[in-house]
């Protein structure tokens, strides 16, 4: 296999010491502070990082406000032609994207494939979508006028983004922001810089090949402090923040002090409500692949389990034996299931849950350790665990970000469904079940409160089709498909008077 240097270098991005800080070309900026990369596949450094100056900053808001009064000039569908050849040059690179993906963020193989898939499946539909960004005709009260609604682009569109998709998150925003004809900065997470370098570095080839600045996309490599920076900076008009609701909390808070808008797409904490009319040899793959898949660390893992009291028994045997042959081990061999967790901090936290689950009553059902694989010297692989859990434990109600799966019994589908929304989240939810009366209500507003409700199919990933994200501290945002594209546009209602009276709207007259 290519090592990740081969793939940056097949790339033309030259050194894995990178002081890379802007999109700019003078992205060699002078250093303020860094950091060293190391993958959690193997222990080993890939690169090292430094962070953006305040200088560098300034020096990336002025380029993008210069970009943008050129970009907005260019008619919405040749913008959608740009962000077309951006799907195109990810095709290209799919394998050597994914490939770092899954070393730099330790997801599997074929997940890393996936999340540059996503990137390509949005710039299309972005692409199809430039060509469809309608406004409403409005029926006036008033003779001779013409009513209508028109969208226009907002400016600067700031995007904060999450380990976890350190690329595919960047991708939904940015697709869309561009066809909206905004421009975009983009700071990803410090744990996975270098999938982002080279998006940046692909879509600059874009921009050069076409003479577009390259202001219209840009990267800023930096940590919290350069993201709040950017929450309080009032020449961002949008800032599209993905990641822990307690990072939305301060964000919402920096950027509602300037009265700015704000996407929010934060932690869930999903369930799966097990009928005991399901067909759970159908079901069982979707949960297991739900609780591990990525490591338990997508935002749409299925961290609860609620099953009906009559095959409880028989499902948790079902669900043990299953997480038991689950092979744990380097996600670039696709024979593995499951890759590490993305760092030392993320594997304490994985105990910490375990021990308070314990300490709350809690028993644990399997997993509950570290795994050493081979001869890897990573310390970031450990058993995807269950944890069968009584309906009241307190930490069930928060997100651990790690493969722990609870499961809880219930008797009445509103007991489950009262389950399913007892948490401050709001994310994905799903219910498994062939009986018509319990889907519909489980999708009635009496249902499930999450932004994602799904039948006969687990909680965990989406199509980029339907618009994305939940309730509560989920945080509100939608991004991605249906009409999420709203959000980065301002609206303006028009009227326009082609008669020759001036009559007043409510039938006021006013007469001087
Ligand atoms: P994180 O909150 O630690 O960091 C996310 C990003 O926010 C990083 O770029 C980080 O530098 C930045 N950041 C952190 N604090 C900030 C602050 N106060 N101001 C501005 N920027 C700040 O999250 P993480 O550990 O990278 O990702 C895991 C979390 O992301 C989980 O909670 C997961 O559920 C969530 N997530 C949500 C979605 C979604 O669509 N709802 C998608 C992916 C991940």
């Amino acid at each position: 296999r290519k090592s990740p240097i081969e793939i940056l270098n097949k790339l033309k991005i030259e050194s894995p010491f990178y002081s890379y800080s802007t999109g700019l070309e003078n992205r060699y900026c002078e250093e303020t502070k860094g950091r060293r990369i190391i993958s959690p596949v193997d222990n080993r450094q890939i690169g090292e990082i430094s962070f953006l100056s305040s200088e560098g900053y300034e020096n990336v808001i002025n380029t993008a406000e210069h970009a943008f009064l050129v970009w907005r000039k260019i008619p919405a569908p040749g913008r959608g032609n740009i962000v077309r050849q951006l799907g195109e040059e990810l095709r290209k690179e799919k394998e050597a994207l994914g490939t770092l993906i899954s070393y730099e963020m330790g997801k599997s193989l074929q997940e890393g494939y996936g999340e540059v898939q996503e990137m390509i499946d949005i710039c299309e539909f972005a692409t199809g979508l430039s060509r469809q960004l309608y406004g409403l005709q409005i029926q006036s009260e008033r003779p001779a006028h013409r009513l209508f609604e028109q969208w226009h682009p907002l400016g600067i569109v700031g995007v904060i983004s999450a380990f976890n998709f350190p690329v595919a998150v960047w991708a939904w925003n940015t697709a869309i922001a561009l066809v909206c004809g905004n421009v975009c900065i983009w700071k990803p997470s410090e744990k996975t810089p270098f999938s982002s370098i080279v998006c940046q570095e692909i879509f600059s080839r874009v921009l050069k090949s076409n003479n577009l600045p390259e202001g219209i996309s840009s990267l800023i490599m930096g940590d919290l402090e350069i993201g709040k920076k950017m929450a309080e900076d009032s020449r961002i008009s949008l800032i599209s923040a993905t990641g822990s609701t307690a990072m939305g909390r301060d964000v919402a808070q920096r950027v509602g002090k300037r009265l700015g808008k704000s996407i929010l797409e934060l932690g869930g904490n999903n369930a799966i409500i097990l009928s005991e009319h399901a067909d759970i040899e159908k079901a069982l793959p979707a949960l297991v692949f739900g609780a591990i898949g990525t490591a338990g660390q997508r935002c749409t893992s299925t961290r609860r389990l609620i099953v009906h009291e009559n095959i409880y028994n028989k499902f948790l045997r079902q669900l043990k034996n299953a997480f038991e042959q689950i092979k744990i081990g380097d996600p670039l061999n696709e024979e593995n299931h499951m890759g590490p967790l993305i760092d030392e901090d993320a594997v304490n936290n994985y105990y910490l849950t375990i021990e308070l689950a314990k300490k709350q009553g809690a028993k644990i059902i399997s997993g509950g350790k570290m795994v050493l694989v081979g001869d890897n010297c990573s310390q970031c692989y450990v058993a995807p665990t269950i944890i069968e859990a009584d309906l009241n434990l307190e930490i069930m109600k928060t997100e651990t970000f790690a493969p722990i799966v609870y499961i809880v019994k219930y008797k009445s589908i509103e007991e489950a469904i009262k389950l399913n929304n007892n948490v401050p989240q709001g994310l994905s939810s799903a219910l498994f079940s062939l009986n018509l009366r319990e889907v519909e209500e489980f999708l009635s507003f009496e249902g499930s409160d999450c932004g994602i409700a799904n039948i006969n199919i687990g909680t965990s990933g989406a199509e980029i089709g339907g618009a994305f994200g939940g309730e509560k501290e989920t945080g509100g945002g939608r991004e991605s498909g249906s009409d999420a594209w709203k959000s980065y546009m301002r609206r303006q209602t028009c009227t326009v008077n082609y008669g020759t009276d001036l009559p007043l709207a409510q039938g006021i007259k006013f007469n001087l």
